[in-house]
């Protein structure tokens, strides 16, 4: 189970990590006829590492992502730049 601020990669983005804000919305019937703005579990919304950008996408095509993975500076995963200190040899 993904917590938020967890890293992610994305299937169809490959070689940049994401960041996992939550699940997605969207509007649901519980049956009275009104519609509700509910959370959503198959969807996630995740942010671009480096960047501000919010998708919303399918949550089974997220991969959680070790934090020593991807460079923290550019989001690029396997980019050695920025990562985190403890991570270095
Ligand atoms: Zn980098």
């Amino acid at each position: 189970m993904l917590q938020q601020f967890d890293f992610v990669r994305v299937s169809g983005y490959k070689g940049v990590a994401f960041t996992f804000l939550g699940h997605g919305r969207c509007w649901l019937d519980n049956g009275d006829g009104v519609p509700e703005w509910e959370p959503n579990e198959n969807l996630a919304r995740v942010c671009m590492v480096g960047d501000d950008n919010v998708l919303e996408v399918n949550i089974d095509d997220l991969t959680t992502l070790d934090q020593n993975e991807f460079c923290m500076d550019c989001g690029q995963i396997g980019c050695s730049h920025g990562r985190y200190p403890e991570a270095e040899e």
